[in-house]
């Protein structure tokens, strides 16, 4: 089969490799649609992703949308034929965070596209690809293959809004406009939040974040932003999803959260370490809380979706077929007028 292969940084190669083999309690999957993700970028850029160093040449993608073509031994789960979007981080389903149903926390998760195991775990820019048959979630007919690929990333922010509370009625300021912010901003103003606010560097991305719906946006580099921000939200937000993974930005959440306010960390941060202002934390009672990936949200993201609670089409910018992945992926480095850009295989 054709797949995209990552053999280092810069360098991705449309190779032939063999179609895996489903093993027990796997399907083979067909693979229509895939996106490419900020860490499908990350990989592309440095050959690396933080500290997942990739021990062999592999295939990137997991935001997907393919067909079940057969099933390995033993194997129970959707019918061949249906067309699904699938969680790409396969947990254990056996530990203490799996059976209390915090699965992405789970130590032995295996992901889909990624090298944070060794050796790597191929992905699904590739004409096939196999995960376990519990990974799958059926898609509505009428929902476009491009959207169905939209549901990991969106599983993301649906994640993220939960990891808050209810966001109804409040004061919510996302600051990074790339796709995670983009979609927390979306779902929070579809969870009630009102005004939603969002924050970039780029202006072109300010100017998204007002096309899909947000009340009011903000340039973080502003001299005048304290003013900004009074007028917005009088005593500050009362929910900040920090979704750039800017060192800045986070440092910017603690003043423009509101005493007894709430943010929630989406982004990787570049740095390992970054100094934050601990006496602001305890003195105004601010709750910072983390939000890995996402939990078992994926059939709720399909109905938000499904339902038109939330719509995600604006979001996918440009597709491209497999031969040109290379160029594909340098035209999801555009920050200005570029959301998301996907794959189609099949
Ligand atoms: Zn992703
Ligand atoms: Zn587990």
């Amino acid at each position: 089969m054709r797949a995209g292969v990552l053999h280092g940084a810069k360098d991705l190669r449309i190779s032939r490799i063999d179609i895996p083999q489903p093993g027990p309690g796997m399907v083979l999957l067909r693979v229509r649609r895939v996106g490419i993700c900020g860490s499908d970028m990350h990989y592309f850029e440095h050959g690396c992703c933080g500290a997942f160093v990739p021990t062999r040449p592999f295939v990137l993608g997991h935001e997907f949308t393919a067909d079940v073509v057969s099933a390995g031994p033993d194997t129970s789960g959707p019918a061949i034929g249906t067309r699904v979007t699938v969680n790409p981080a396969r947990a254990c389903g056996f530990c203490d965070y799996c059976k209390s149903g915090r699965g992405n926390l789970c130590r032995k998760t295996i992901m889909l596209g990624s090298a944070s195991t060794t050796p790597p775990t191929d992905g699904a820019f590739a004409e096939f690809v196999t995960v376990r048959a519990d990974q799958c979630h059926a898609l509505p007919p009428h929902m476009s293959d491009g959207l169905g690929a939209m549901m990991e990333p969106f599983a993301v922010a649906l994640h993220a809004v939960k990891r808050a509370g209810s966001v109804a009625g409040k004061r919510v300021l996302v600051t990074g406009g790339g796709p995670i912010g983009l979609l927390t901003l979306i779902t929070a103003r579809a969870f009630g939040a009102t005004p939603v606010t969002l924050s970039d560097v780029v202006a072109g991305r300010r100017e998204t974040a007002l096309k899909l719906g947000a009340d009011a946006v903000l340039d973080p580099t502003a001299k005048n932003l304290a003013e900004q921000v009074r007028e917005l939200s009088g005593d500050g937000f009362d929910v900040i999803f920090e979704a750039s993974g800017a060192p800045p930005a986070l440092r910017q959440a603690f003043d423009l959260v509101r005493p007894g306010g709430t943010i929630v960390q989406i982004g990787t941060l570049g740095a390992d370490d970054v100094p934050l202002p601990a006496n602001q934390l305890m003195a105004r009672e601010i709750q910072f809380i983390g939000s890995f990936r996402y939990g078992n949200v994926f059939d709720e993201a399909i109905r938000l979706v499904e339902t038109g609670r939330v719509d995600l089409e604006p979001l996918v910018s440009e597709v491209f077929p497999l031969e040109e992945f290379p160029q594909a992926m340098q035209r999801a480095f555009a920050k200005d007028d570029v959301i998301k850009v996907q794959i189609q295989i099949h």
